[in-house]
């Protein structure tokens, strides 16, 4: 299935790497087959599996088939089932924009093989990590339980709506994790409590507590499971793995097969009345959907998008405006939306159907993972 998770936050340590190495060996031993691919130039994530950056001083790789030059220099790591990519210097993925979409590119062919590909993300928001957020299906956002812990969020939350409305429709939130939490600090608790009343259920129920062994195991090349599977570290990536694994449970699901049952039906005859020219309705649809979304995010409510009311009577041109290419086209009277970002946790499926190339009705359905 190859999804790829981008471990991102536009704050330097907070536990990006940390995250990454040790979910990666998490993963591992849950038995998951796991690439890493360390775009950091300072090469933590290659450096914490005992391997530095790469560089082999070619620049003639700037003109070959990246997913060929990664898929020749991947690198079993010692933890079972985890793969890595070192940082390569020589391997110019983003800087230049002719060479923007050869991550994207090479990513896709290459990711099958793979249950998760963890990408490993520099601080600071740089055009490296729009292109990597506009490649990823989902991103994970580390949070340090500690004093200066929000500063920024929002202006990264920002980005990742920008990325979802212009590059990467189908991004989600894989969640937020807080970590480095310390029970004893009342900052910490503090921090807890406002990432929790805020983003609800797109934050983890694992907590990464701190701990000195995760301190201490790369100075080793190993992840912390490999250090001392006993410790309260490792625990709790262990722990974090499985939530995600939980989650994305329905990510083994025949699609094809659920496509092809029967739906729970809901009709809808409510005309849409709010917009009366229809080529204006594209956009303002649109920008409805998003800023659901965005309340979605800043509200207490996440279900909050029932409005496909709203499709009804339009043409086929106009909800492809308003929604994008559909997943799929059954017959050219009824087609197939995934609707993944308004629970990020779970995926669903807006089947719209038309007559006489105008919606009469739609179809959802919703599962849980
Ligand atoms: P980032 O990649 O976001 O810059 P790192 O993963 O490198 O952050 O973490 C920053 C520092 O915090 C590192 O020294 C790392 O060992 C330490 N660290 C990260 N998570 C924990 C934890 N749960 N307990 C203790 N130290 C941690
Ligand atoms: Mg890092």
């Amino acid at each position: 299935m190859g999804k790829i998770i981008s471990i991102c936050n536009q704050k330097g340590g907070v536990g990006k790497t940390t995250t990454c190495v040790n979910l990666s060996a998490a993963f591992g031993v849950l038995e998951k087959k796991v690439l890493i691919i360390d775009t950091d130039p300072q090469a933590n994530a290659s450096i914490s599996f005992g391997f530095g950056a790469d560089q082999l001083n070619n620049p003639a790789l700037q003109y070959m088939d990246f997913s060929s030059v990664i898929k020749n220099n991947i690198i079993k790591t010692k933890a079972p089932n985890v793969y890595l990519f070192p940082f390569f210097e020589d391997l110019n993925f983003f800087e230049k924009p002719s060479v923007v979409s050869k991550f994207q590119n090479a990513l896709h062919k290459i990711k099958h093989p793979y249950d998760y590909i963890l990408i490993d993300c520099v601080p600071f928001f740089k055009a490296k990590n729009l292109e990597i957020l506009a490649t990823s299906d989902a991103v994970l956002i580390p949070v340090q339980c500690d004093y200066y812990a929000l500063e920024g969020l929002h202006k990264f939350l920002n980005t990742v709506r920008f990325v979802q409305k212009k590059m990467n429709r189908d991004l989600q939130i894989e969640g937020f994790l807080l970590t480095m939490y310390d029970k004893r600090l009342n900052f910490s608790n503090k921090v807890v409590d406002y990432v929790r009343s805020h983003f609800k259920t797109l934050v983890f129920n694992t907590l990464i507590e701190r701990n000195s062994k995760i301190t201490q195991a790369p100075s080793f090349g190993q992840s912390v499971i490999e250090f001392d599977a006993t410790c309260i570290g490792a625990q709790c990536y262990l722990q974090l793995a499985s939530e995600i694994l939980e989650k994305n449970k329905d990510l083994e699901f025949d699609e094809e097969n659920f496509l092809n049952t029967e739906i729970e039906t809901t009709f809808n005859t409510k005309k849409f009345s709010r917009v009366t020219s229809e080529e204006n309705q594209g956009d303002v649809l649109y920008d409805k959907i998003l800023d659901g979304f965005k309340d979605s995010y800043e509200s207490t409510s996440f279900s909050f998008f029932n409005n496909f009311d709203d499709l009804i009577d339009l043409r086929k041109k106009t909800v492809e405006n308003i929604m994008g290419p559909c997943y799929k086209d059954h017959s050219g009277n009824t087609w197939v939306y995934k609707i993944n970002k308004l629970n990020p946790f779970k995926k669903k499926y807006l089947h719209v159907h038309f007559d006489n190339k105008k919606v009469t009705h739609y179809t959802k359905k919703w599962f849980s993972s």
